[in-house]
């Protein structure tokens, strides 16, 4: 998700601005300030609350800001992303952001705040009471806003700008100017935008070619742990060694070592659009030393695919497989081919079955060709890719 909130002060341009954005990157806008003025003309409870207030210039309390916003939000999970403006205007309404977005497993992407010498405010907002209607837009009242903007709202600012996500642009430009440099901080934050993918699906699921093809279809990176594992044991390195012995048991390999191995892997990729992990994580373990190392690398998981196939078609893949010479050290007799099914039973569903409640597993049907199979997951990144736009 793309999430934008436009910061300025009364007369800033936010409204301008947020006409282009909303078409541009096809976000849902939330203005406070329109929801509010709603509730005044359909007379609700909550509109005679805030008439009186937004008509002398102050704020409105954040209760009712919260009443508002949580609902919109909560309303529309599917969308591309939000645009506030108007909000947050208080310190508090910065943690209510917070709070919100970490609802729907998102964040804000960055707070673009319009900067306005006062004096161009006042000119610019009366300019706009002759034509605009808002009772709100006469000199007393104006006055009183700004105030309220540089005590309570300027605090904003440096909620954003210690977790360093605020971009200042001068407000004072032609509209089109302003346009265009908005236009470029979003894009540099786009850029920096990473689509993870956790795939999951059992031993002969086809994960590991699907993975892999994907990856590259998309320019990701594909990280496979059992891959990593299997060059350290192809370049006898002493933890090739050491995996090796684990293999031929049939176990799993200790977090310390993969760990270590994927934040090697992590640094060292530059310039992929995103990861896909396959085989990992496999424990709940594992799962939270994942979300340590994104968050570490500035990022998070995006989405979880689990691709279905049925036991016996496993089976038989996999029995297909060991007679080929695609046979793997750990896959070669039927008891080692039991082992990893059940060890996947044991140990990964449960994860699935975590991922699934926190953030939605999407269920991919893995029967059928390589290339039918391809197709519907393919279909899903491309919808992964759109919603982070
Ligand atoms: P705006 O249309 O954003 O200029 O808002 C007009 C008026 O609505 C403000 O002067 C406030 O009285 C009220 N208002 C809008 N958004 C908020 C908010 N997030 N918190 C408190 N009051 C708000």
């Amino acid at each position: 998700m793309l999430n934008i909130a436009l910061f300025g002060p009364p007369g800033a341009g936010k409204g301008t601005q947020s006409e282009f954005l909303i078409q541009r990157y096809d976000l849902f806008y939330i203005s406070t300030g329109d929801m509010l003025r709603k509730e005044i003309a359909a007379g609700t409870a909550l509109g005679h609350e805030a008439q009186g207030i937004i008509a002398s210039g102050g704020l409105v309390p954040d209760e009712i800001i919260v009443q508002l916003i949580e609902k919109t939000i909560i309303e529309h999970p599917d969308s591309n992303g939000f645009l506030f403006d108007g909000f947050p205007r208080t310190y508090v309404q910065a943690y209510i952001l917070e709070g919100l977005m970490l609802k729907l497993n998102t964040s804000l992407s960055c707070l673009i705040s319009l900067n306005v010498p006062e004096d161009e405010s006042v000119a610019r907002l009366l300019k706009r009471g002759a034509t605009s209607g808002r009772s709100d837009d006469n000199e007393t009242v104006i006055r009183n806003r700004l105030r309220e903007y540089s005590e309570k709202t300027v605090p904003v600012l440096r909620f954003y700008e210690e977790r360093g996500i605020c971009r200042t642009i001068d407000g004072t430009a032609s509209v089109e100017t302003v346009q265009q440099r908005i236009a470029e901080v979003i894009a540099a934050e786009l850029q920096k935008k990473l689509l993870n993918i956790v795939l999951f699906g059992y031993p002969g699921s086809g994960r590991g070619s699907q993975g892999k093809a994907l990856a590259e279809k998309f320019g990701l990176e594909y990280i496979a742990t059992g891959a990593m594992l299997g060059k350290e044991i192809e370049q006898r390195t002493p933890v090739g060694q050491k995996v090796l012995e684990l293999y031929e048991n049939g176990s799993l390999v200790p977090d310390e070592i993969v760990v270590q191995l994927l934040e090697r892997r992590l640094a060292e990729t530059k310039h992929a659009k995103g990861f896909i992990f396959k085989g990992y994580p496999r424990t709940l373990v594992q799962s939270y030393i994942l979300d340590g190392l994104l968050r570490k690398h500035g990022s998070s998981i995006s989405m979880i695919i689990e691709i279905e196939v049925p036991p016996l078609e496993l089976i038989h893949r996999l029995d297909l497989r060991s007679k080929t010479d695609r046979c793997m050290p750990y896959d070669n007799s039927t008891s080692k081919i039991v082992t990893r099914l059940k060890e996947h039973e044991e140990k990964t569903v449960p994860v699935i079955a975590k991922y699934n409640q926190l953030h939605g597993v999407t269920k991919i049907d893995g029967m059928g060709t390589f290339d039918e199979v391809f197709a519907r997951l393919a279909a899903e990144v491309e919808h992964g890719f759109k919603r982070m736009r």
